[in-house]
């Protein structure tokens, strides 16, 4: 057999076409474990400067974040934190990645590449990678699960098909919402993008598979 059939890098490539997107796409953006400990009634992280220097925001919005989640005071001290009360790392660490989550990762392609952007009053969080954008609201996983006050336009949820409309169309229900996906089937569950809300019925496109 020809050398090149046992390239590494190929061989590399074909297996990640193989994969599910989902799977391919796994090398996410990590921030370094928090490094912090305790002195009296102080929790003090060491590490701050390295970790905002990655997440790539103002160090006083990210404190200024952690502050209010962790309902604590606390201040900024050559790249450290100084937190009021005793905290575990762990707590810690948690917050910082609700805040990547929240202000940092595209929630299209999960990459990092990103800017806050001003427009009126509404923060948009706006991709360079793909170009995607989205406002900064309150906590933003990957996909949101189903709510049941609502649901918002431009939004991925995770959605199982109920019913097949009279077009053929797919059919979903979340709260008083009517959500009509076209391409889908009874049974199927769909990762739907909500491209138009209309009252109380919407309209999504199928984006990808759930994974059970
Ligand atoms: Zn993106």
């Amino acid at each position: 057999m020809p050398e090149d059939d046992y390239d590494y890098d190929q061989l590399l490539k074909r297996a990640r076409e193989d994969l599910p997107e989902e799977i391919a796409y796994h090398e996410r953006f990590q921030i370094p474990d928090v490094e912090s400990f305790q002195e009296g009634n102080t929790t003090i992280v060491t590490n701050f400067t390295e970790i905002s220097d990655i997440i790539a925001r103002e160090p006083d919005d990210i404190l200024k974040y952690l502050l209010r989640e962790l309902g604590t005071a606390g201040e900024r001290d050559e790249g450290r934190i100084l937190f009021k009360g005793r905290i575990g790392s762990r707590k810690i660490q948690e917050k910082f990645e609700d805040y990547v989550g929240k202000y940092v990762l595209c929630s299209e392609c999960d990459k990092p590449d990103t800017r806050l952007v001003k427009e009126g009053r509404v923060t948009l969080l706006k991709c360079d990678a793909c170009g995607a954008h989205r406002p900064i609201r309150g906590k933003k996983k990957k996909t949101r699960q189903p709510l049941t006050e609502g649901i918002e336009q431009g939004e991925t949820y995770d959605l199982l098909i109920q019913d097949i409309g009279r077009e053929g169309d797919g059919m979903a229900r979340v709260g008083s919402f009517t959500i009509y996906v076209p391409g889908s089937t009874k049974g199927d569950r769909v990762k739907v993008r909500i491209d138009h809300i209309k009252g109380t019925l919407a309209f999504g496109t199928v984006v990808g598979k759930v994974s059970s």
